[in-house]
């Protein structure tokens, strides 16, 4: 190994992490792993780029508060004698949320952080963990440079008109805005395009990162200019755990008529609809595909119907479309959602072809097929490995 960069992404009870390689040029990943079950019992894995086990733990949960820290802690020991004499280029943070400002990846300083922290009200379930491991990053990495790349900056190339809300125009001002998510995803999907389906990579895209979280991105020459998510990422699609689009009316309903508080109605929207509140089943798709329930089949059906219908509203934002691209678990892996998915779509000339949507893609629509569809494995880790090496060039 030269030199390494390590890629964190903290979630409330997990942190997980890449470490890559940089060596002639190349990014290679040397290990992945994750800490999960911070807060109650956490437990360490780590393989490493074969995909063996490299290392396992578990450990009592540390005091009250100290989880993330203490995450970081055992993660840095671990570390400290698997990363080269060189050490570590850079550390890249995966941020939930840039607010109206950043548009890409940015240094971390004691200004950026201050920053970061004023953005905890627009993502109060994502950006305090972000934070927590950008804290213990500095305590326990002390003296390598740490890059924040945000969820949310590969969209603010979005036009006015595709960010605001029907609400007066000072809740836009103090940033009630559609930021939209998975912006780290659709911008490595974006600079894949050119090399994987180069015919689509100046052209008006619509790209389906269909996975527990689900949302799509309208992507015209490069650029996203409209996506389904909004303020939060609860917009759009449905999702495992997520009711996807809802009428501001029904939380009304759920408010004044069945007395639900704040917290009871985010509990619903967040961890008990989409695929799981539909079906009474799961929130995996490979559970739904399984089960005889009709509940579950009603989820799948819910799901593909949103997919057509915003893929629609997305070809219409860009004024037209020449190719879907599908990723994420379920994009990438569940060829009957796929198949279903662009049988909804034939009125817009896509023509799929079966063996090579069953062979999983790439490119998975006929020869002749007006519109092309593919599918691509999103890489989000390298996407951030590579800002990281670009900001701190830079
Ligand atoms: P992600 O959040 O991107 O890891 O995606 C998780 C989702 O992908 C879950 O709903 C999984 O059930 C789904 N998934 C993964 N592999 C498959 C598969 N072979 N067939 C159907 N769904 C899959």
């Amino acid at each position: 190994m030269s030199k390494a960069i390590l890629v964190l992404n903290a979630g409330s009870s997990s942190i997980k992490f890449t470490v890559f390689d940089r060596a002639g040029g190349a990014l290679a990943v040397r290990y992945n792993g994750q800490i999960e079950g911070i807060g109650t019992r956490p437990r360490f894995k780590v393989r490493d780029g074969a995909g063996a086990v490299a290392h396992e733990d578990a450990w009592e949960n540390p005091p009250l508060g100290r989880g993330h820290a203490h995450a970081l802690e055992m993660l840095a020991a671990w570390l400290d004698p698997h990363l080269p004499e060189e050490g570590l280029i850079g550390v890249g943070h995966r941020v939930v949320h840039g607010g109206p400002t950043y548009s890409a990846p940015t240094v971390i300083d004691d200004g950026v952080l201050r920053d970061l922290e004023s953005f905890v009200p627009l993502a109060p379930l994502h950006q305090p963990a972000n934070l927590a491991g950008i804290g213990a990053t500095l305590d326990f990495l002390p003296g390598v440079p740490n890059v924040a790349c945000f969820d949310t900056a590969f969209h603010r190339s979005h036009p006015k008109v595709a960010d605001i809300y029907g609400l007066p125009g000072e809740y836009y001002d103090e940033g009630v805005r559609r930021y939209g998510f998975h912006g780290l995803s659709y911008e490595y999907i974006a600079r894949a395009l050119p090399e994987l389906a180069p015919e689509l990579a100046g052209g008006k895209v619509v790209v389906a990162h269909l996975g527990n979280g689900s949302s799509m991105c309208a992507i015209s020459a490069g650029h996203s200019v409209d996506s389904t998510m909004g303020f939060t990422a609860l917009d759009g699609l449905p999702m495992g755990t997520r009711s996807g689009q809802i009428d501001p009316g029904v939380l009304l309903y759920l408010m004044q008529e069945k007395g639900m508080g704040a917290k009871q109605i985010e509990d619903l929207l967040y961890k008990r609809s989409g695929l799981l509140g539909i079906s009474g089943v799961s929130n995996d798709m490979r559970n739904l595909e399984a089960s005889d329930d009709p509940r579950a089949a009603e989820a799948i059906d819910y799901y593909v119907f949103r997919i057509v219908r915003e893929t629609g509203a997305l070809a219409a934002s860009m004024g037209g479309i020449d190719g879907l691209v599908f990723t994420a678990g379920i994009g990438e892996n569940a060829a009957g959602i796929r198949r279903r998915v662009c049988e909804g779509l034939a009125w817009l000339g896509l023509a799929l072809d079966p063996a090579a949507n069953a062979a999983h893609g790439p490119r998975i629509s006929a020869p002749g097929s007006r519109l092309a569809a593919y599918v691509i494995p999103t890489d989000e880790e390298r996407m951030i490995a590579l800002h990281t090496l670009a900001a701190l060039a830079g």
